[in-house]
């Protein structure tokens, strides 16, 4: 294949790419937005493998083996273990990154000289700032992905760690980086190749070691945002690594993940009410575990039947999925109830927290796969003013979205973090299956409230068991 019609398959893929991210803006779209993405990739694979000369073998082994893992890990991971399985992919989007900047500056060794991107006094340069970048981004995104997973699957145990030294040992691994990185740009050509080779290594460990101390202080419910800030470093770590090889669609895609990943880091931030800068520093979920103190009354459990009468009068009902709906696989059972509650004459919405669940989107995942209309969904902003004029909230697996003293107890860890107002609401119903914590280790208020009624048991069974009262009765 020419360069030239390389050049325009690319085009097309990047045009592809970003159509398939707008349709992913709407419901409707989505999934057509996926598959022209996808499309897109499919061209871009294609004409990369079109060029000359590239050593096939090892490519279709990669495949292979690459494929037949990632295919296997698809099929085994749980729902709730998405968290973990997307840094992991975040992580290795930034090893490829890595090994590709560390493997074009062997073959620069051997050859001789960098391949020059621009005609220019300052080409070299930009050979190497772009190997730093791809080296030292996709480095810390691996580090930090693996400890991410590693505290989302609790192997590291899902705490925020804060010492009183904290701030200056990063900042100074922070200075490190960037004097080795500097030593490694400059130092070429001048240093003896061994000490630039020393350099190099350098930089990779700190990269690593810069990766993992950035995740240690984040912890709790601060996760997602960091799960998402990752994949935006893979994203840019991906786009340098495209400069250094010199391949536009890899700039292209790699940018696209990276702009993407960052707004919807800011989204999540936005969503908590707090600053990145705040998420990444201030040990969040350090604090977390102690938050929930003076809290009076008692949890007082309900029965099916008693609940069944509650619903069957209420006019107006909001269902708040969360975790637990997810690892009940409670959906299809929630809809159910949903669909008799609106035939027994209630409006049904359905509150969506941006995090709840344990990934961006899992509620309307796990909805829509139910068939929910996408119209009963409700962002916080269209269900919170209405609350007080409900007369039902049914709390389905869901703790850390619904804890008033986001709103209520400034000394709250979690104060000013944006939550469904179910204490709003005349009546709530929580369905749990006892006295656990949500993720970010806070006791709940709602559950104590006076007006609050809890229907112990897995979501589940729970649910099914309301929607089989509903059926007996009428
Ligand atoms: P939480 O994790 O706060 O609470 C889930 C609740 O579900 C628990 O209190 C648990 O109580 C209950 N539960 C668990 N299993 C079942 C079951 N089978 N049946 C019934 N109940 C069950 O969930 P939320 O959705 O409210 O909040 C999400 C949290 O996760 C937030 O803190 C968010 O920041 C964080 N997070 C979100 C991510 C995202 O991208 N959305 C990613 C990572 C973390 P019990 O044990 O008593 O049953």
């Amino acid at each position: 294949m020419s360069p030239a019609l390389t050049n325009f398959a690319y085009i097309i893929a990047a045009v592809l790419f970003i159509l398939g991210i707008k349709m992913l803006g709407r419901a409707e779209t989505a999934r057509r937005g996926n598959l022209v993405s996808s499309v897109g990739m499919l061209i871009a694979v294609v004409a990369t493998l079109a060029h000359a000369g590239l050593a096939y073998s090892w490519i279709f082994a990669g495949i292979v083996v690459g494929g037949a893992v990632g295919a296997l890990a698809a099929r085994m991971v749980k729902m709730t273990a998405m968290p973990e399985m997307v840094a992991l992919f975040n992580g290795f989007g930034g090893l490829a990154s890595l090994l590709v900047g560390w493997s074009e500056y062997e073959k620069i060794l051997h050859r001789g000289a960098p391949v020059y991107f621009f005609e220019s006094p300052v080409a070299p340069y930009f050979t190497w700032v772009v190997i730093v970048l791809a080296v030292a981004i996709g480095g810390a995104t691996f580090a930090g992905s693996v400890q991410a997973w590693g505290k989302l699957s609790g192997k590291f145990g899902g705490r925020a760690l804060v010492y009183a030294a904290q701030p200056y040992v990063n900042t100074a691994l922070l200075a490190a980086l960037f004097f080795v990185a500097a030593g490694f740009v400059l130092g070429n050509g001048i240093l003896a190749s061994t000490q630039v080779y020393a350099l190099f290594l350098a930089l990779v460990a700190l990269a690593l070691v810069v990766g993992v101390i950035a995740v240690l202080p984040i912890g709790g419910g601060d996760m997602p945002v960091v799960i998402s800030l990752l994949n935006s470093f893979s994203g840019m770590a991906a786009a340098a690594a495209g400069f250094v090889i010199l391949n536009n669609v890899l700039i292209v895609a790699g940018a696209l993940v990276g702009c993407s990943g960052m707004i919807l880091t800011i989204i999540m931030c936005k969503a908590m009410n707090r600053s990145l800068p705040n998420v990444l520093f201030s040990g969040f979920g350090a604090a977390a575990a102690s938050g929930g103190a003076g809290i009076e009354g008692e949890m007082k459990a309900a029965s099916i039947e008693d609940a069944y009468y509650v619903l069957e009068a209420a006019s107006s009902v909001v269902i708040v999925p969360g975790y637990g709906m997810a690892v009940a696989q409670a959906q299809h059972a929630v809809k159910e109830l949903g669909d008799l509650l609106e035939r027994n004459g209630a409006t049904v919405r359905y509150a969506i927290h941006p995090v709840a669940g344990r990934m961006p989107g899992h509620m309307n995942v796990l909805l829509a796969e139910a068939d929910v209309p996408y119209e009963q969904l409700c962002e916080l902003e269209e269900v919170n003013p209405v609350m007080p004029s409900v007369d039902v909230v049914i709390v389905i697996g869901a703790n850390d979205v619904v804890n008033p003293a986001a709103v209520t107890d400034p000394s709250s860890p979690i104060h000013g973090m944006p939550i469904v107002n179910a204490h709003e609401a005349r009546t709530v119903f929580a369905l749990k299956r006892g006295q656990g914590a949500g993720f970010s280790g806070l006791v709940n208020q709602l559950y104590f409230l006076e007006k609050t009624r809890m229907l112990y048991g897995d979501a589940k069974a729970t649910v099914s068991a309301l929607v089989a009262e509903f059926k007996n009765v009428r």
